[in-house]
């Protein structure tokens, strides 16, 4: 399905750097965006790396055209435990970057069928369709378990203190573990791929509101990233925006 997509990225009102990182990648059909963490240098480091060895793990695997060997959805996944291992190689070679780690969202728009999912962490994917704004990932966070228990309404995770206490993360640990779906897209659909920075300051009726009235994908991210700020912008604020056009 063709689709016209747009990122932006900006450090926010209250943080020197910016350790989000963004891939939007049209001919693979790949979006990302990661929100890396970690001292010193390590999340700039962690979301940029992770974002790069997805993206080279997929156009090696052929990700896009008639070569790819596996699902998208598996594809996906594989790339995220490649990130890993790569982000631990890092640390391996610079003991500087120990504890470096970074959430992924990530969506591969490949031919006409659904749309693979892979997240890791508390970066989410939102679908825009008929003018109902859905959450269509699940935050790997202890207030997102909290929410998924029933145990916190998701309005009050929003503002908890434990707000952002990851249970996921690609590096860091041992072991990654990547959380893939699938979703269907229909023409008309919009995306959005987000980092915490957006989802803390915006609610979802304002993120929605913002996606309906802006008049393509790059104001869209402007204006969302503007809104952020607006709020106080306290953290790394990225946005990546998809239409999805005919099929
Ligand atoms: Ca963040």
């Amino acid at each position: 399905m063709r689709f016209s997509a747009s990122g932006a990225s900006d450090p926010g009102r209250n943080r020197a750097r910016n350790e989000d990182s963004f891939l939007v990648d049209a001919e693979r059909g790949l979006l990302l965006v990661a929100d890396g963490m970690g001292g010193h240098r390590g999340g700039e480091v962690a979301s940029q790396l992770a974002v790069a060895a997805i993206g080279d793990y997929l156009r090696r695997s052929g990700a896009g055209g008639d070569a790819a060997a596996a699902a998208p959805g598996d594809l996906l996944r594989e790339a995220v435990e490649a990130a890993h291992r790569e982000l631990l190689a890092a640390v391996a070679r610079d003991g500087a970057l120990a504890g470096m780690g970074t959430t992924v969202v990530g969506v591969l728009l490949d031919g006409g069928g659904p749309a693979a999912v892979v997240h890791v962490g508390d970066s989410r994917l939102y679908r825009l369709r008929d003018g109902r704004l859905e959450l269509l990932t699940r935050d790997h966070t202890w207030v997102g378990e909290q929410v998924a228990a029933g145990r916190l309404s998701a309005e009050g995770a929003r503002v908890h203190p434990l707000r952002n206490v990851v249970t996921r993360a690609v590096g860091c640990d041992p072991t990654v573990r990547p959380e893939a779906q699938e979703t269907g897209v229909e023409p008309g659909d919009l995306l959005l791929l987000c980092s915490d920075g957006l989802t803390a300051m915006l609610s979802d009726d304002e993120i929605r509101s913002i996606l309906m009235s802006s008049s393509e994908v790059g104001a869209a991210c402007r204006e969302l990233i503007e809104a952020a700020n607006a709020r106080g912008g306290v953290d790394n604020i990225t946005a990546v925006v998809a239409r999805l056009e005919e099929r």
